[in-house]
Parts: structure tokens; sequence; C-alpha cells
């Protein structure tokens, strides 16, 4: 396995991919990037979501742009809206650190305007979806002849949404002599004719199946109404009576919010934000690194430094804007080869969202339904029954009072002794 470093990425995008925390190039990017930093040779790479194509062709083409032009240089075309703005996010990620670079998504069902006015100001990658790419071709808001990368990601999926004549179209306004790049996770005869007509002696790159999204993590989601979010986060809690997690928030405000509802709910919880102190900050990261605490309930930001590897839960009180964010949250449990869970809150609105996650994930989410008394009673009541099966008597302690006990008891069954004891706790 190579470094990032050994693919020949520069400085700055090093660095970017090392706060996001990418630790070494997933397969299909070791295979690509070197070969698209040093040749100019067209590429097909058959690779499906979560195999990490998107930084694979995104971060050698943000080091390939010359940010001293202003003008169109890389287009991407995608298939839908979702998947351009996903694109563009992640290429604004991994071009924090280089300056002067620009990235416009243009997709349709939104104002044009505003996408023209992002093209004026000059925007050297353009990711965009094929119909409304073609339309401000057609309007000569984005012109092709600087263009040096053409990049067809999700091919195949393109052609299924009937985009073939608007992908011809485009393709044939590109200069010849750009580097073509075609992403697809199936190879129909269409996407072999479409390689066959616009790209020359192309590369044949594969990525293998595997996908990033950590395999022990099981994905599940519960549907709320927004003002039950709360309730649904207890009863995660008190189905689940052994949990460590970490409960991520939106902002501090929810953050400091949801903490001090569960800790004035009995809940072995407290909050991690950035308006504590760095000592106070220390001190809550260490009660839960050692396990006094159960359930963190953090910001993105504030839980950067907290690394903790045997999280039993991660539970997504609000899902964040950036999916990537989500597959960082999630990356937290499931860690040396223990199964983890990563739970989230959601209100019917977010469906969407929750499938575009599923696919970048690339395994199925469970749809569950908020867990109801009767289930939490039942599981607290066994998780009590278990402690004490369990539990180590200490005899010297207690011999000296037993007859007594076992007299005052006498008189019941002991199916009617487990009653009562199981009614007690209640
Ligand atoms: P993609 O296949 O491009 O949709 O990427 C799937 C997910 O993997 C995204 O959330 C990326 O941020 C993440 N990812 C991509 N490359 C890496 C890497 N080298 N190490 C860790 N995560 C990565």
């Amino acid at each position: 396995m190579i470094t990032f470093k050994e693919t020949g990425l520069n400085q700055d995008i090093l660095k970017a991919l090392d706060e996001l925390g990418f630790e070494n190039p997933t397969p299909i990017q070791e295979k690509t990037i070197p070969h698209l930093l040093s040749e100019e040779q067209d590429l097909i790479g058959f690779a499906q979501t979560g195999t990490g194509k998107t930084a694979a062709f995104g971060l050698p083409v943000i080091q390939k742009i010359d940010t001293d032009s202003k003008k169109t240089q890389a287009i991407i075309l995608s298939p839908t809206r979702e998947l351009c703005v996903q694109i563009a996010k992640d290429l604004d990620n991994y071009s924090k650190y280089t300056k002067g670079l620009s990235v416009a998504a243009v997709y349709g069902g939104a104002s044009i305007d505003q996408q023209v006015r992002s093209l004026n100001k000059g925007a050297q990658i353009v990711v965009g979806t094929p119909g409304r790419t073609l339309d401000l071709i057609k309007r000569k808001k984005l012109k092709l002849s600087t263009v040096r990368f053409l990049i067809l990601d999700e091919a195949d999926e393109m052609l299924t949404m009937g985009f073939k004549d608007d992908l011809d179209a485009i393709l044939e306004g590109t200069p010849d002599d750009k580097q073509t790049l075609l992403f697809s996770a199936t190879m129909p005869k269409e996407i072999a004719a479409i390689a066959k007509k616009y790209m020359k002696d192309a590369i044949e790159i594969s990525a293998g199946k595997k996908n990033i999204g950590a395999e022990n993590v099981n994905h599940v989601y519960y549907m709320v109404n927004a003002r039950d979010r709360y309730l649904a986060l207890k009863r995660i809690a008190d189905i689940n009576p052994k949990i460590y997690g970490i409960v991520f928030c939106r902002t501090r405000r929810e953050t400091k919010e949801v903490a001090e509802k569960l800790m004035a709910d009995g809940y072995n919880a407290d909050a991690l934000h950035g308006d504590l102190s760095q000592a106070q900050r220390d001190y809550v990261m260490n009660r839960f690194r050692v396990k006094n605490l159960q359930l963190l309930v953090a910001t993105d930001v504030a839980a950067r430094g907290l690394d903790v590897t045997d999280l039993s839960h991660i539970i997504n009180y609000n899902l964040p804007d950036d999916l990537e964010v989500y597959i960082h949250r999630s990356g937290r449990t499931g860690r040396a080869g223990k199964k983890g869970v990563c739970l989230t809150i959601i209100h019917s609105r977010e469906t969407g969202k929750i499938k575009m996650i599923q696919k970048k994930v690339g395994k199925p989410f469970e749809h569950a339904p908020v867990p109801s008394g009767k289930e939490i009673c039942g599981k607290q009541l066994y998780n009590l029954i278990d402690k004490i099966e369990k539990i180590e008597v200490d005899n010297s302690q207690i011999d000296q009072f037993l007859p007594e006990i076992y007299k005052k008891l006498e008189w019941l069954s002991r199916e009617d002794l487990i009653k009562h004891f199981v009614s007690a706790w209640r």
C-alpha cells in the first residue's frame, strides 16, 4: 500500500486530506491518482460510489488546474442534482488549502441565474447534470474551448436516466486534446460505445467491490416529528442500557440543550462544545474516555480531538448538512474489528437525504420504529436480571442477615418471589 504522499499529491492537498482524516488511498485512488498526475491518457474506471472514486479523479484534477486562469478547465458530469452538490462539496473540502481554485455546481430544478453568476465569477471546475450543463453551453455561459478534463461520473446511471443525447452534444463540443475520464459501476454496450467514440486508447482501472464505509457498522434510522426528536433519543438510550456513544448535534446551542435535558432526566451524559474552556473540555473528554460517562453530546468540531475506539453507538440527533460528515461520524464506531451501530433520527422530509447517504455508504439502512415503552421495559428488566445473575456475591457481608430474610420470604413460591422482586424494581 502506498501513502497519499507517494502518489505525488502536493502539500496543500495532503494537508486537506489529513484534516479530513483520510489516512491511506483506497485501491482506486492508489491506481488512478499517480496515473492522472503524470499521464494524459484517457481512463475508464469501474467503480461504485463508496470506493473513493470522487477523490480518485478529484484530487489529481485539483492539482492540475491552473489557478492563475479563471477559465473552465474541468467539467464533471453526474446524473443527479444531489450527486453534483456532493461532488462539489467534496472538491471544496479537498481544495481547502489550494488557493484560487473555485468549483461551481450546475443542475436543473434550481435558479439558472445564480448558477450563471457563479460561472461568471470564474470556476475552473464545473460539476453539472448533463441537461443543465448543455443548457448553459447553449446560452454561451459555459465555454468549452479551455476544457482540459472531462469526467463522466456514474456514466451508466446517466444513460439510464436518458442523458445520452445531452452527453453526445457536450462531448462533441469539447476540445479534442482533453483528457476524458469515465467512471461506471457497470459496462453496458452503450457505455462501451461512448468510450469507443469519444475516448482514445483508454487505460482501464478497476476498484474492486470493497466499500470504505466500515463494514462492521449497521446503519439504522428512526423517523419522527421534529418535536419528538428528544423523546426518540431518550428511548434509544433506554433500549440500550449499556450504550457508550456520541450524540451528534448541529449547533452548540442544541448540544447544550440536549445534554442538559438528558442530565435532568437522569441519564449519564454530558456536553462537549466550543463554549467550554480547555480545562472543562479535557475534564469531560477524560470522563468519557474512562467510561464514567455513557453519552457524550457533541458538535462535530468539538469531537474532533476525541479518539475513542470502542464506541457502541453513534447517534445523529440531527443529520449533518454535508454527507461526508455522516461518513466520518459513523466511522467512529465499528472500529478495531468490533461491531458498531450508527443511529439517525430524522423527520419525513429528510428521507431523500438518507437515500443519498445510503448510496454513499454502499449498504442498506434499516428503518426502525422508535422503541415502545413495553420494549424498553422488557429490555431493562432483562438487563437487570442479567446483572443480578452475574453479580459477585460477598458472603461475608450478607450471611448474617440471610436467616431472617429467608424466614420473611418463606411463604412465597420461587415464581412469586421473582415476581415481587421484578415489581420492586419497577
Ligand atoms: P466516494 O466513493 O467518492 O463517494 O467516497 C465514499 C466515501 O469515502 C466518502 O465519504 C469519502 O470521503 C470517503 N473517502 C474517500 N477516500 C478516502 C480515503 N482514502 N480514506 C478514507 N475515506 C475516504
